[in-house]
């Protein structure tokens, strides 16, 4: 009996990659295109078909076996339609599922990378088998999904859990969202970059300074620092791992998950970030909803989207069965 197998695509800004995934995980038959999001989605979605023509084509994969996407931004994973992404320039209202379709003959699965990631994750990840899940992508962005009773929750058009846009400081910074005081404000790679700046100004930069050198303050700079025993760096990190455990605190008590995993490439902050979120936590909710909870660090690394696009390949709800 043939295992079942699924073709995976991560469109992202600046690569596209694609693999054959079994059910169980393996993954194989990778390869990947440059995005090229200059030329405009038209040759975006031309390199999206002809990369998935041949990875089926290497793998023997029929044209009934089931496709998912991982794309940014806003999709609505019913009709298919990319609303916009700030990381494609030019994507507005493009028909990504119906223009796949056309291109390469095969029926396929979308939805924005943080959902995707969130199936990934109880499917694949630290989260494997758990049916009660919250993740969140801390990079340029900030990304989530929110699995409940095994089922990827996502609203009427399939745009909810942004999860990275939930207000921990109603007069906080504001967003590139155009919101004001969002997590994403504090916790991104960005916004962590945009307090050090502040401080890199001031006699308490130093140590930012000299860790930055002649290249820009980046989260990573910030993170030296503060190993380096670096108190205004250590404060910087403070205040965005405070942040992260106001609004996983307000997660934990809308859907009181058993794990909260945190992706994306802020990872680089590891316990400098959990650390004061952790600690947080227990001030933004009830004692008992955040019974038994775990918090991790997401284990798939570049591969979460490819995983994610598997896992919804699969199904957006997690009964064997589906
Ligand atoms: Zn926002």
């Amino acid at each position: 009996m043939h295992t079942r197998r699924v073709l995976a695509v991560d469109l992202g800004g600046t690569n596209i990659r694609a693999a054959v995934v079994s059910a169980e995980g393996e993954l194989t038959h990778r390869r990947q295109a440059l995005t090229g999001a200059a030329e405009g989605p038209e040759a975006v979605i031309g390199r999206i078909a002809a990369l998935m023509d041949a990875v089926c084509g290497e793998a023997g994969l029929g044209l009934d076996a089931p496709v998912g996407v991982a794309a940014p931004g806003p999709i609505n994973p019913r009709t298919g339609v990319v609303h916009f992404t700030p990381n494609l320039p030019d994507w507005h209202e493009v028909p990504l599922g119906e223009r796949l379709r056309q291109l390469s003959g095969r029926t396929v699965r979308l939805a924005n990378d943080g959902n995707c990631a969130g199936l990934g994750e109880a499917r694949f990840g630290v989260g494997k088998g758990t049916a009660d899940l919250v993740y969140l992508a801390l990079g340029t962005g900030v990304g989530g999904g929110v699995i409940s009773g095994g089922r990827l929750i996502d609203g009427a058009n399939g745009l909810g859990a942004e999860l990275g846009h939930v207000v921990v400081a109603m007069d906080g910074p504001r967003c590139t969202c155009g919101g004001i005081g969002c997590l994403e404000a504090f916790a991104a790679g960005w916004a962590i970059a945009r307090d050090a700046e502040v401080v890199a100004g001031t006699a308490d930069g130093i140590a930012l300074q000299r860790e930055a050198g002649s290249g820009p303050i980046t989260a990573g700079t910030v993170a030296a620092a503060a190993r380096s025993g670096d108190p205004a760096a250590r404060r910087i990190l403070d205040r965005a791992g405070r942040a992260l455990g106001a609004a996983i605190g307000g997660f934990v008590n809308i859907f009181n998950p058993a794990l909260v995993v945190v992706g994306g490439g802020v990872a680089v902050l590891g316990d400098l970030l959990l650390d004061p979120a952790r600690a947080a936590i227990p001030d933004h909710c009830f004692a008992a909803q955040r019974r038994g909870l775990r918090l991790e660090w997401s284990q798939l690394g570049d591969d979460t989207a490819l995983y994610g696009a598997t896992a919804l390949a699969l199904g957006r709800d997690l009964d064997p069965a589906n």
